[in-house]
C-alpha cells in the first residue's frame, strides 16, 4: 500500500496535469480521481486528467452566471473582435496544436492540421456574430405599430465534446456560444483533453473575459450534474448515440435545451457510370483515414450492378496504405485512440468471420516495428456484409470497411433507409438524375455527391437523420444560432404627447 501510495505520488510529481479553466484562472483539481492522457502510438503517459469534484463544478457554474451579467450586454463588435484574434492566434500556434493532437489522439500530423482547420472554420464564422444574430423588422403591422424580434443570449450553456475530434468538436460549441453573448462550460473528452486547454489557453488569450468560458474535466458523474443543473440552460453534446440519448433525456427532463449529434454507420453508393480511380480513392480514404475514427468515416460499401468488379482494385488499393504512428511522414493510417479500443475493434472483426461475412482483407496485428506497443490494426474489408451482423449493426470505429452488393440506385437506398443511422451518405456516379433520385429519397443528414466525406462549411449546419441526431437544431451555421438564442418578438406602438392627434393623421406628401 505504501509502495503503491509512493509510486503514485512519484508519477503525480512526474506527469504534468491537466487544469480546470474556472473564472479565467487555470488551477489544479482536488480530485482525488484521476485517469492518464496516453500517446496511443507508444503508451508513454503524457498527463494526468482529474475527475472535476461536484464543487469544482459548482465554482464553474457560478463563474459563468457571474459573468453572465455583463458578458450579455458586451456590444456585438467586443464580441466579434475577439473571435477575429482568437482565429489569428489559433492560425498562428497551428504547429503546436496539431503535434499535442497527434500525441494524445494518434492521427497523423496532416490529419491534426485538418481537425483544427475545421474548427477554425467556426472561428471564423463566429467573427461574423453582428449579421447573424440581427433580429427582424416589420413596420407598421397595424397603424402605428412596429414588430421586430431581438435574438438575446439565454445565459450559461454547456458542451459535451468526444474524443475523436478534440479540437474541431469543442470549436463546434463554444464559439458561436460566446459569440451569441452566452457563457459557456465545456467538457472535453476525458482521453485527449490536452489540445482542448490549449485552444482555451488561445482563447483567454484572445480576450474571452473571466468566467466566460471555463473548463471541467470528467465522465459520466460530471456530465449527469451537467444535465440537471438548474443553472444551465442548454446541452450541446456530440459523441455515441448511446450516450446522447442519455444526455438529450436527462437534459431536456430537467427543462434545458438540447442537441445532440450521434454515431454513425455511413454508406457508399458506387454506381457502375462513376469516375473509377476518383472513386477508389475517395471510398479508401473516407473508409481507413484517421483510423476509420470519424463520425463521417465512410464504413459501408454498396456495389451497384457491374461496379461489383471493382473489388479486386478496391482491395489493392487499401494494401497500399501504410500504418504506422501519426508523427511519422506519409502514415495513412495512426493508432486507434485507446487499448481497450482495439481490443474491441479486434473482436468485432473476429465476430464478423464467425457471422459469414468473408475477411477478404485481414489488417489485424500489422507490423510497425518503431511502434512495437501501439494501438494499431490494419485496413480490413469484409465483403457479403448483411445486416444482422454486428460488423453490420454496430459502429466499429476502426479501419473496417464493409461491403455490400445491390442490383440497383433503389435497392441500395432502401439498404440506407433500413440502417438506424442517418449521419452521412455519398454517392459516386455520372448520372445526374441518379444523383437527384439519391438526394431526394435518401433520409441522412449529410449527403455528398462524389464527395466522400461531405461535412458542411460553417455557412451550412452539420445535420444527421434518425438515430445519428436528437435536437432539432445543429451545431454552427445559422441554426445553431437559434439553439443559443432566446427570439423575443415585441409589437410597440409609441405615442407622443407632444404630437396631437391631427398630426400624426395628417398625411406627409413626399
Ligand atoms: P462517447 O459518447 O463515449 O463520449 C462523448 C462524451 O461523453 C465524452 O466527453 C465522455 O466523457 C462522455 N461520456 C462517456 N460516457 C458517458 C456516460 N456513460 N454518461 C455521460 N457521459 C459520458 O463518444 P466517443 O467515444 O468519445 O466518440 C466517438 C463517438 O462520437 C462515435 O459514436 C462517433 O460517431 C460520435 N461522433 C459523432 C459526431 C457527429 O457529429 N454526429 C461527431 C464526432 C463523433
Amino acid at each position: 500500500m505504501e509502495l503503491q501510495s509512493k509510486l503514485s505520488s512519484a508519477l503525480s510529481s512526474a506527469v504534468p496535469s491537466v487544469k480546470l479553466l474556472i473564472n479565467g484562472e487555470f488551477i489544479e483539481s482536488r480530485s482525488d480521481q484521476w485517469r492518464n492522457v496516453i500517446n496511443p502510438a507508444t503508451q508513454q503517459v503524457l498527463a494526468r486528467v482529474p475527475f472535476a469534484t461536484r464543487q469544482e463544478m459548482q465554482a464553474a457554474v457560478d463563474s459563468a452566471k457571474a459573468a453572465f451579467i455583463t458578458w450579455r450586454k458586451t456590444p456585438i463588435s467586443t464580441r466579434a473582435r475577439i473571435f477575429l484574434k482568437y482565429q489569428q492566434l489559433i492560425r498562428e500556434n497551428m504547429t503546436e496544436l496539431a503535434s499535442i493532437l497527434t500525441a494524445e489522439q494518434g492521427k497523423t500530423l496532416p490529419d491534426a492540421e485538418g481537425d483544427i482547420f475545421r474548427g477554425l472554420e467556426v472561428v471564423e464564422h463566429a467573427a461574423n456574430i453582428g449579421t447573424l444574430q440581427m433580429g427582424e423588422l416589420a413596420s407598421n403591422v397595424a397603424n402605428g405599430v412596429d414588430t421586430y424580434t431581438i435574438n438575446q443570449a439565454l445565459g450559461v450553456c454547456a458542451g459535451i465534446t468526444p474524443f475523436n475530434f478534440p479540437a474541431m468538436i469543442p470549436l463546434w460549441t463554444f464559439p458561436m456560444a460566446i459569440a451569441c453573448g452566452n457563457t459557456f462550460i465545456l467538457k472535453p473528452s476525458e482521453q485527449d483533453p490536452m489540445v482542448t486547454m490549449r485552444l482555451a489557453e488561445l482563447a483567454l488569450e484572445a480576450g474571452i473575459p473571466p468566467g466566460v468560458l471555463n473548463v471541467v474535466h470528467g465522465g459520466e458523474e460530471i456530465v449527469n450534474t451537467i444535465c440537471d443543473h438548474p443553472d444551465i440552460r442548454a446541452v450541446s453534446f456530440v459523441g455515441s448515440t448511446r450516450v446522447g440519448t442519455h444526455i438529450y433525456r436527462r437534459a431536456t427532463m430537467a427543462g434545458k435545451r438540447a442537441q445532440c449529434m450521434m454515431g454513425a454507420k455511413n454508406h457508399a453508393i458506387i454506381l457502375p457510370d462513376a469516375n473509377r480511380s476518383h472513386t477508389i480513392n475517395n471510398l479508401v480514404g473516407a473508409a481507413f483515414g484517421a483510423a476509420g475514427q470519424r463520425c463521417m468515416a465512410l464504413s459501408v460499401v454498396i456495389l451497384v450492378g457491374s461496379s461489383q468488379d471493382w473489388l479486386p482494385e478496391i482491395i489493392a488499393k487499401t494494401r497500399t496504405l501504410s500504418v504506422n504512428a501519426g508523427v511519422e511522414a506519409n502514415t495513412d493510417i495512426g493508432p486507434v485512440i485507446s487499448c481497450a479500443a482495439k481490443e474491441r475493434v479486434e473482436e468485432l472483426i473476429a465476430q464478423g468471420v464467425k457471422d459469414g461475412a468473408q475477411l477478404v482483407l485481414d489488417g489485424r496485428k500489422p507490423k510497425v516495428p518503431d511502434y512495437p506497443k501501439g494501438n494499431f490494426i490494419g485496413p480490413s474489408i469484409f465483403t457479403h456484409v448483411t445486416p444482422g451482423m454486428s460488423i453490420y449493426d454496430e459502429e466499429i470505429f476502426g479501419p473496417v470497411l464493409c461491403i455490400m452488393f445491390a442490383d440497383t440506385l433503389a435497392d441500395a437506398i432502401t439498404i440506407i433507409n433500413a440502417n438506424p443511422h442517418g449521419n452521412g451518405t455519398a454517392l459516386f456516379t455520372q448520372s445526374g438524375a441518379a444523383a437527384r433520385q439519391f438526394e431526394e429519397d435518401v433520409d441522412v443528414g449529410q449527403i455528398g455527391i462524389n464527395v466522400p466525406i461531405p461535412v458542411p462549411v460553417p455557412l451550412f449546419s452539420f445535420t444527421g437523420s434518425r438515430a445519428s441526431k436528437l435536437g432539432d437544431l445543429g451545431p454552427y451555421g445559422k441554426q445553431v444560432i437559434q439553439f443559443y438564442t432566446q427570439t423575443k418578438t415585441i409589437t410597440a406602438r409609441w405615442f407622443d404627447d407632444n404630437v396631437n392627434a391631427a398630426t400624426v393623421n395628417t398625411t406627409i406628401s413626399l
